[in-house]
C-alpha cells in the first residue's frame, strides 16, 4: 500500500533520511522507533508529502508522490495523519471540526457530513461529545476527536506521530485502545511511538530508525527479545 524507495532527505547539509527502503502491506500495522532526531517524524511527513524528498520515491496506492500537484493533492486526502497536538479549531464544535475536512475537500454535503461525522465520532467513542466545544474535552478525547476527524476523509492509511505524548499517563490508554480496534478493523497504520508495550502487542513489525536509516526491522517479538545491533539494544535500555 506504501512504499518507499531509496527515500533522502536533506535540510541544508544535515541529510535527514539516508536512503529508506520501506514497503508497507495493507492493514499492516507498523511501530517506528528510534532516537529523538533519528529522523522518524520527518519519514512520516515525507509519506504524507508535507516534505518534498530529494531522491528516491514514494508510492501511495498506486500514485507517486511528486508525480505532479493535482495527483498529490489526491494522495494526501487519501493518507491521515495525526500529530502529537491534537490542533482542533478551537472555535467550531467537535461535530463542526470532524466534518470540516469533508465538507471542504470533498465537498460532501453538510447533512452526509454530519452523518460520517456522526459515525466516526461513535467509533472512538463520543458520539455523545458532537455538540461539545473542544475546550471541554480532556486531552485524551480531544486526541481521539483527532482521530475522528482523520478517518472522516476515508483514508487509505494513518500516519500517527507520537499521538500520545502529549497526554496525562491516565489518559494515553483511551487513545491506545482506539487505536487497537482501528488495527483489528484492517486499517493500515504507521506510528512513531515510544509505546513500547503497544507496539509489542498490536504492531506486525517494528522499524528501528538510527541517524537516518531504517537500523532494524522486524516482528516486535523477534527485534525486542533480540536486538540485532549494539544501538537497538543501547535504544531499548539493555546493556551487550
Ligand atoms: P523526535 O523523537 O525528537 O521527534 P525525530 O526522530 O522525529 O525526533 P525528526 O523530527 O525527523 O526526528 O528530525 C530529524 C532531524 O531533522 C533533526 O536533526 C532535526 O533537527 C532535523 N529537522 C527536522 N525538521 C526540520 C526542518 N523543517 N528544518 C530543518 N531541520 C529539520
Ligand atoms: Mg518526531
Amino acid at each position: 500500500l506504501i512504499a518507499l524507495e531509496d527515500v533522502r532527505k536533506k535540510f541544508g547539509d544535515n541529510e535527514v533520511l539516508k536512503g529508506v527502503t520501506l514497503r508497507v502491506e495493507p492493514g499492516e500495522v507498523i511501530a517506528i522507533i528510534g532516537k529523538s532526531g533519528s529522523g522518524k517524524s520527518t519519514l512520516l511527513r515525507c509519506v504524507n508529502g508535507l516534505e518534498q524528498i530529494d531522491s528516491g520515491a514514494i508510492m501511495v496506492a498506486d500514485a507517486q508522490l511528486g508525480d505532479d500537484e493535482l495527483r498529490l493533492r489526491a494522495l494526501r486526502l487519501k493518507v491521515g495523519m495525526i500529530f502529537q497536538q491534537f490542533n482542533l479549531f478551537p472555535h467550531l464544535t467537535v461535530g463542526r471540526n470532524v466534518m470540516l475536512s469533508p465538507m471542504v475537500a470533498k465537498r460532501m454535503p453538510e447533512a452526509e457530513a454530519a452523518d460520517m461525522a456522526r459515525a466516526m465520532l461513535t467509533r472512538v467513542g463520543l458520539a455523545h461529545k458532537f455538540d461539545a466545544w473542544p475546550e471541554e474535552l480532556s486531552g485524551g478525547q480531544q486526541q481521539r476527536v483527532a482521530i475522528a476527524r482523520a478517518l472522516a476523509m476515508q483514508p487509505l492509511a494513518l500516519l500517527c506521530d507520537e499521538i500520545t505524548s502529549a497526554l496525562d499517563p491516565e489518559l494515553v490508554n483511551e487513545v491506545l485502545s482506539v487505536v487497537r480496534e482501528l488495527a483489528a478493523d484492517g486499517m493500515t497504520l504507521l506510528m512513531v511511538t515510544h509505546e513500547m508495550r503497544f507496539a509489542r502487542e498490536v504492531c506486525d513489525r517494528v522499524v528501528f530508525m538510527h541517524q537516518g536509516r531504517v537500523h532494524e526491522i522486524g516482528p516486535p517479538e523477534e527485534l525486542f527479545a533480540a536486538p540485532a545491533t549494539p544501538e537497538l539494544r543501547q535504544f531499548l535500555g539493555m546493556t551487550n
